[in-house]
């Protein structure tokens, strides 16, 4: 059971003020500085930088990946403190590598926004991208997305599960050294599966799969009814190193996690899968969600007639985000047995219809949300309508 989880939503500002606040309890370190403005990585989820001073005075910074080739997903995250209000120049070089990520921008560590399109200046190639800023006195921190850490989202889960007698497991542990914790709870002979970034940088599907739990979570008869009639477990981080390291892919084994679900060589994996089957044993795994996030909206499903009881959920999870979003999501049904992402695993392991849910990079909270809590409502009303059938 989780403890004083009343209080773990203060806490989650709380941890994130801890990580980034200028006076926190970590000295900050500058890699460079530029007119009285000081660049700093040394907090959890700092991107992987060097940083270097044109005469100009324009700070260039290097995005550098935990290992090449890799999937280019260019993370960065950094923080300047400046000593009074300064305009400057800061360039992101990514090498090989290409800009995809919109700057966003906080000043106290909890609300972000975007910086403005027309401060940003992607070079032709794609290779560069230079962003133009006026900072206040203080910090500021700049970052791909919204940093999501670990400690932030455990205490999310905790203020949002404890109430429900959901109870936290530690099913392994990180190369790191870090608590692999994942959440139970709920009653029945049907398990359902929901987990999201495996891939650091992937924190609109994070925010789909938290809006996702939340609308299970809530006190409608509905969600209520689902509750008591179904096992369910979640793993919201089930790759805490390569977040808190600034990866922009992999775990700190150097493997990109969804690629590992056929020969589990990494612990993450492997203690993700001995929870999913030890949950799934003498149950019937209805359904199984992964989320993610890439450049566009788009879900990876099995093909319609795949061998499972529940594979007729996806139709009308289809029909349902058809009707919410504004732009339907486009759907790819397909199986390889030659894939090794959790989405094959739990269709061939399982028997259930394993989805990969791929919010937009450049999704707004709001988006991510609908697609999020629609996707639970179309779940609830699958398994409960299917409850009253039989
Ligand atoms: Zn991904």
């Amino acid at each position: 059971m989780i403890a004083g989880a009343r209080y773990s939503l203060l806490w989650l500002f709380g941890a994130l003020a801890l990580y980034l606040s200028p006076g926190g309890a970590r000295a900050q370190t500058p890699i460079c500085q530029s007119a009285g403005v000081q660049v700093s990585i040394d907090f959890t989820s700092g991107g992987r930088h060097t940083c270097r001073v044109t005469g100009a005075g324009e700070v260039i910074l290097d995005v550098i990946p935990e290992g090449s080739p890799i999937n280019g997903s260019p993370w960065y995250a950094f923080r300047l403190d400046a000593a009074e209000r300064t305009s400057l120049r800061i360039t992101l070089d990514y090498g090989q590598y290409e800009h995809r990520y919109t700057p966003k921008l906080t000043r106290d560590g909890a609300s972000w926004r975007a910086v403005s399109p027309r401060d940003v200046v992607v070079a032709a190639d794609a290779r560069r991208a230079s962003i133009n800023l006026t900072v206040d006195a203080g910090m500021t921190v700049i970052a791909a997305q919204p940093i999501e850490t670990p400690a932030a989202i455990h205490a999310w889960a905790g203020a949002t599960l404890a109430p429900h007698a959901f109870e936290q497991v530690q099913y392994g542990t990180s190369t790191d050294g870090q608590a692999l914790i994942g959440y139970s709870g709920g009653e029945g002979a049907d398990l359902i599966v929901a987990m999201t970034r495996q891939h650091p940088p992937e924190t609109t599907g994070s925010v789909a799969f938290r809006a996702f739990v939340e609308h299970i979570m809530s006190d409608t008869p509905k969600a209520q009814a689902f509750r008591a009639r179904h096992r369910i477990l979640l793993a919201p981080m089930p790759n805490p190193d390569g977040v808190s390291r600034g990866h922009w892919r992999w775990n700190n084994g150097g493997v990109d996690l969804n690629r590992d679900w056929r020969s589990f060589t990494q612990p993450e994996t492997q203690a993700l899968r001995d929870l999913i089957l030890g949950e799934a044993e003498n149950r019937r795994t209805v359904a199984f969600f992964d989320f993610h996030s890439t450049r566009r909206n788009v879900i990876y499903a099995p093909p319609l007639d795949a061998d499972s009881p529940t594979v007729d959920f996806l139709p009308l999870l289809r029909e349902r985000l058809d009707e919410a979003v504004d732009c339907p999501l486009p759907w790819t049904f397909s199986h390889s047995e030659t894939g090794n992402t959790a989405k094959r695993w739990a269709l061939e392991a399982l028997r259930a219809p394993g989805l990969t849910i791929e919010l937009d990079d450049e999704a707004t909270e709001a988006q991510a949300q609908r697609i999020g809590r629609t996707i639970a409502d179309a779940l609830m009303d699958y398994t409960l309508e299917g409850a009253r059938a039989r």
